[in-house]
């Protein structure tokens, strides 16, 4: 379906946030860098409780967590993590290497400094932050970046502190390292001047770049993130947290539109069959005793072991759940996002999408007959799940229900890998920020400005100019690198390989050699950035030929180790070429003898190379296999 993006008034803003390469945290002196698994951990256990403000207010997304009742486990690894971190102890000046860093990125992004910078505290409520709030200082204001569609505002440039680190979650507990609360954070927020999916990927490049060029920020999976602000006329402005590869951009904001869209036809369709937000009933039935005996092997252990199964008659609301908001996901997986993340319930099943599960037809007919319901207009929905979490889950799923006759709920949702998205919780209250008193203002002085200047962050347009003469790259290469979002990556392995292996053989393994192995269905995304590091090293060291780099790719990309890969790859020495030559023209005795040398030659050494597979250098074996070949008819 096209979709003329400009006539629904597609409004997109983008959160850059990217980790700073400082040398300590934000408001304290331990070290700005993940734990090793084998120092020593502690364990802390908080819970949540909930107060309101001072107008009587409660914040729905604190709501949101407490009805949740999890419990909150810190894991505190020795020497990453001090009293700071565990809020025991109030937070240190402001860290002035990570102020200096993040005011260079501003000045390339064209953003005023502000005069005095203010720690303020933004309230985060899923235990991430132990404080229960995120520190965040404005540091510059009003910048642009450029972009072929125009310039795309900057609102804001914030420093922050980065929050713990989630490394286990279940129901009823969730667990967080320590090690990654308060490393320091730039915050780059656009004004929504963002009109297509496409230009949002540009300029998340273009933000992420600039960052990149400063040499000041950290590298590697899981130290940028994007979070993006999407809506259109009459839909809602929704929250997109964590996108973390740039190619999944377009898709995310796509995704998004056409859901919305999808929910404002939803609730088209709703009216035009005259239903009201009060036609949906607050009530639910315990169903088990219809399907005690049904084929689902599911529901039977469920009931076996004491739990029940629970529907919510939807009169009037036939084909509604079954309605596509975008690929992949339906109006009930809306609704189960909803009744897993309140109810902590498995999901939801629902009467468009049965019989299935071993529900079958019979079971259907007996589930719609025995809630008085009727198979041509009415729906339902199923829980399996003790009464507590179903009933948590259910009402959750009404108040949804109640607002598809809205359109599209105010809602915040995370991205998912295949660039839909999922509901993540409610949006904040808009009073979410209010000064940290603990720190002191800061005022931004003539020393800070300088030394900001001494960091010299080059222009994108410098980039082109850099490859070609710097680092020898061929023009070619080098235009189509600057405009792909690899160039991140080969950056970062230019600078970590320089010494072992040269800019051009990186260059040909991302743009040329990644490429052509995704275009042949290879799924080149499980080979990580340290893979490409040992494979790319080996290379330096000539262990491994640079005609086995997309052999060596594809092995790790369908699970080979390194060590197999070096076993399988190993240059050849000389004496085991000359063996595989010299067996060839043996088994080719008689043809190569009739066609005579120059016909041979490409023959031979097509048949040698398809023995090599890249284990050999090909002028090496080219020279190898003239010389056998001469001696072979000179015979
Ligand atoms: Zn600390």
């Amino acid at each position: 379906m096209e979709i003329d993006y400009g006539k629904l008034r597609l409004k997109v803003g983008l959160e850059v946030h990217q980790q700073l390469d400082s040398e300590f945290k934000l408001f304290c002196n331990c070290p700005a860098k993940l734990a090793p698994e084998d120092v020593r951990y502690r364990e802390v256990v908080r819970n949540l409780w909930l107060s309101k403000s001072e107008l009587g207010e409660i914040d729905p997304a604190a709501l949101y967590e407490i009805a949740r009742g999890r419990k909150i486990v810190y894991r505190v690894p020795e020497g990453h993590v001090c009293l700071v971190e565990l809020d025991e102890e109030p937070p240190h000046d402001i860290n002035r290497e990570a102020l200096v860093v993040s005011l260079s990125i501003a000045r390339a992004l064209n953003a005023r400094p502000v005069d005095e910078v203010y720690v303020m505290r933004k309230i985060v409520v899923d235990g991430s932050n132990t404080a229960g709030f995120q520190r965040t200082a404005i540091v510059a204001l009003g910048g642009y970046v450029e972009d072929e569609d125009g310039r795309v505002g900057i609102q804001t440039i914030a420093l922050e502190e980065d929050a713990a680190r989630k490394v286990a979650e279940e129901s009823d507990y969730v667990v967080y390292n320590l090690d990654r609360l308060g490393i320091p954070l730039i915050e780059v927020s656009t004004a929504p001047d963002i009109k297509t999916p496409e230009q949002a990927l540009r300029v998340a490049y273009r933000i992420g770049l600039i960052m990149r060029l400063s040499g000041r920020v950290k590298r590697g999976i899981g130290t940028i993130r994007q979070d993006l602000n999407i809506s259109i006329e009459n839909g809602e402005r929704i929250e997109i947290k964590g996108v973390d590869k740039l190619e999944l951009i377009p898709k995310v904001v796509a995704y998004e539109v056409l859901r919305q869209l999808s929910l404002l036809g939803i609730r088209e369709e709703l009216c035009a069959r005259g239903l009201k937000p009060d036609d949906v009933p607050e009530f639910f039935t315990d169903v088990s005793e219809v399907l005690k005996d049904c084929g689902s092997r599911l529901i039977r252990s469920s009931l076996d072991r004491g739990m029940r199964v629970y529907a919510l008659p939807l009169p009037g609301f036939r084909g509604i759940l079954g309605r596509d908001v975008c690929p992949g996901r339906r109006f009930g997986t809306e609704l189960s996002d909803y009744a897993k993340a309140w109810g902590g319930v498995g999901g939801i099943i629902h009467s468009d999408e049965l019989p299935a599960y071993g529900i079958s037809e019979k079971d259907l007919e007996s589930l719609y007959r025995y809630m008085g319901l009727g198979r041509d207009r009415d729906a339902f929905i199923l829980v399996v799940s003790d009464y507590e979490r179903a009933e948590r889950a259910l009402k959750a799923v009404i108040q949804r229900l109640k607002q598809a006759f809205v359109g599209v709920p105010k809602e915040t949702r995370a991205a998912n890998p295949d660039g839909t998205t999922r509901y993540l919780r409610p949006q904040p209250g808009a009073a979410r920020m209010y000064p940290e008193t603990d720190i002191r203002p800061l005022k931004i002085d003539e020393s800070i400005l300088k030394d900001a200047e001494k960091i010299a962050v080059p222009k994108p347009e410098d980039v082109l100019r850099i490859l070609v003469e710097e680092h020898r790259v061929s023009r070619e290469l080098a235009s189509q690198l600057v405009r792909d979002p690899s160039l991140h990556l080969y950056l970062d392995l230019v600078e970590e390989l320089k010494s072992v292996v040269s800019p051009q053989v990186i260059a040909s393994t991302l743009m040329v050699h990644m490429k052509s192995l995704r275009r042949d269905g290879i799924d080149v995304d499980r080979v990580s950035y340290s893979d490409l590091v040992k494979i790319l090293s080996a290379v330096g060291r000539g262990e491994i030929a640079k005609e086995a780099i997309p052999e060596a790719i594809k092995a790790i990309a369908s699970g080979s180790s390194f060590e197999d890969v070096l076993r399988s790859y190993r240059v050849l020495r000389v004496e085991e070429l000359e063996k595989i030559v010299d067996d060839v023209l043996k088994s080719s005795a008689d043809l190569i003898k009739s066609r005579g040398f120059e016909k041979s030659v490409s023959l031979v050494m097509g048949r040698v190379m398809s023995v090599v597979r890249g284990r050999a250098d090909g002028a090496l074996v080219n020279t190898l296999v003239r010389r056998k070949l001469q001696e072979f008819l000179a015979r």
